[in-house]
């Protein structure tokens, strides 16, 4: 055959084929008519690897068949080493989180409706208690997210106002996050001050003026400043803005709520550190180092969050029953430390002795090899994420492929259970320290179908 383009069958002979008409009977008619012809195209583009005889193209329409109906948001084992990985949607929830989402979408609810005096409620009472309990705030409110949450307080205090911030903290959190492009959102108008290494209180006293809304302080997230530098704590920024006779804003981020110390992790305040700053108004994430459902939690002084509840834009962020009910079942773990630091996938992973993460690589190793594939355990080092201890190096062990680890890695990707690793110095390095032990086989079930 000189020119194998002749040898395309057409869309029609195509859904003639046995198998191929009975996908008819679980996909509409315009998908598999749309996957015969994205079969002939990838033919056309890759004449060599065209599909040879009636049962590979009818394997071929299948695939794609397949490809088209996957969800777009699929669940993916998290190789990285990378634990609160934004893009792979940060924390995990507990299984007390989960069975509170179910209980909560199965049925009807008290969301907004106050059962003791039998009349309209709000749905901002139900984990405004616990965060007050656990975090010692006056009183708590929570919306959307945290940048949603940066957007209610500076709207609600610093609208048309100024809002003075450091230069060092003007930072970028991921894509599409920057701190300066959301509080220029918000309508309070951004003062910048200080230099990006060094900030002083008299740079925040010279710029407070009868325009000034508001103090802010941003939790630098994911970068440390090292060398000649210098910053105003919180706690004396609160006295600043005392001074001014206006708020501070804490842009706190990970909501860390436990000293992770005792497990290496050191330099971070918890939340309740932040709130005893002395700041006006805390801001935090749900799904970062607290653990929980994507939301945004705001605590503070109770005149300042009742002035953010009554702002109309906090019913354009307010959260779903389903993430309430999550954060109160995550957030009463933490009631009891020892059970939260088990229980709560992210920080159980953080803090799993790194003598069970080498022992389960090694397990892993002797299975793969036991199926003829060759592969190492290897020591490596796993990162936080989620915008605290940008830092801290956590020892962890990893599954190493190597090979061609580039075909590797994007094969285990692209497989029915897409496990995302890392490949470095030419091999593909599968770090186990965000993989939960029950998720171990599924991984080597991963890995051999990739092979295969
Ligand atoms: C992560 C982060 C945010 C954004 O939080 P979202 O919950 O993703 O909106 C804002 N500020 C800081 C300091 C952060 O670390």
């Amino acid at each position: 055959m000189t020119d194998p383009r002749r040898a395309l069958p057409s869309v029609h002979a195509l859904l003639e084929l046995d198998e191929v008409r009975a996908l008819g009977d679980r996909v509409p008619h315009a998908v598999v008519a749309g996957a015969a012809r994205a079969a002939i195209a990838a033919a056309r583009d890759e004449p060599g690897g065209a599909p040879h005889g009636d049962a590979a193209w009818a394997a071929a329409v299948v695939a794609h068949v397949e490809r088209h109906e996957r969800p777009t948001l699929q669940p993916v084992l998290n190789a990285t080493g990378v634990v609160l990985h934004t893009n792979l949607g940060r924390a995990p929830l507990a299984a007390a989180a989960l069975d509170a989402i179910a209980e909560a979408a199965r049925g009807f609810s008290s969301l907004e409706y106050d059962l003791a005096a039998g009349a309209r409620g709000s749905r901002h009472v139900h984990c405004a208690s616990l965060l007050r309990e656990l975090t010692g705030a006056e009183d708590a409110l929570v919306v959307n997210n945290c940048a949603a949450a940066l957007v209610l307080a500076l709207n609600t205090v610093a609208d048309g106002r100024e809002a003075i911030v450091s230069r060092g903290e003007l930072v970028e959190i991921g894509g599409s996050f920057r701190v300066p492009d959301i509080m220029a959102k918000s309508g309070a108008r951004l003062v910048e001050v200080g230099t990006t290494n060094r900030t002083h209180a008299e740079d925040y006293r010279r710029a407070c003026g009868p325009r000034t809304g508001a103090l802010v302080t941003v939790h630098r997230s994911n970068f440390a400043l090292d060398g000649f530098v210098a910053a105003v704590r919180p706690r004396d920024l609160a006295v600043l803005a005392e001074e001014a006779g206006v708020p501070l804003l804490y842009d706190f981020g990970s909501g860390l709520m436990l000293d992770l110390a005792p497990w290496g992790l050191r330099g971070e305040l918890t939340a309740r550190d932040a709130v005893a700053s002395g700041a006006g108004l805390v801001m935090m994430s749900g799904d970062k180092l607290l653990g929980g459902p994507q939301a945004g939690i705001i605590l503070g002084r109770a005149a300042h969050v009742e002035a953010l509840r009554r702002n109309p834009l906090a019913r354009a962020l307010r959260v779903d029953k389903l993430t309430l009910a999550a954060l109160h079942a995550t957030l009463t773990l933490y009631r009891e430390p020892a059970r939260a630091v088990c229980e709560i996938p992210a920080l159980a992973m953080l803090t799993t002795p790194e003598a069970q993460v080498r022992r389960r690589a090694e397990a892993m190793v002797g299975s793969l090899s036991s199926a003829g594939i060759a592969a190492r355990a290897a020591a490596c080092e796993a990162t936080v994420g989620g915008g605290a201890f940008p830092t801290a190096r956590i020892p962890s062990h990893a599954v190493v492929l190597d090979g061609d680890a580039v075909t590797l890695e994007r094969r285990l990707r692209l497989g029915a259970t897409p496990v995302v690793g890392r490949v470095a110095d030419g091999a593909l390095w599968l770090d186990l320290r965000a993989i939960t032990a029950a998720d171990d086989a599924r991984v080597v079930d991963a890995v051999r179908e990739a092979v295969a």
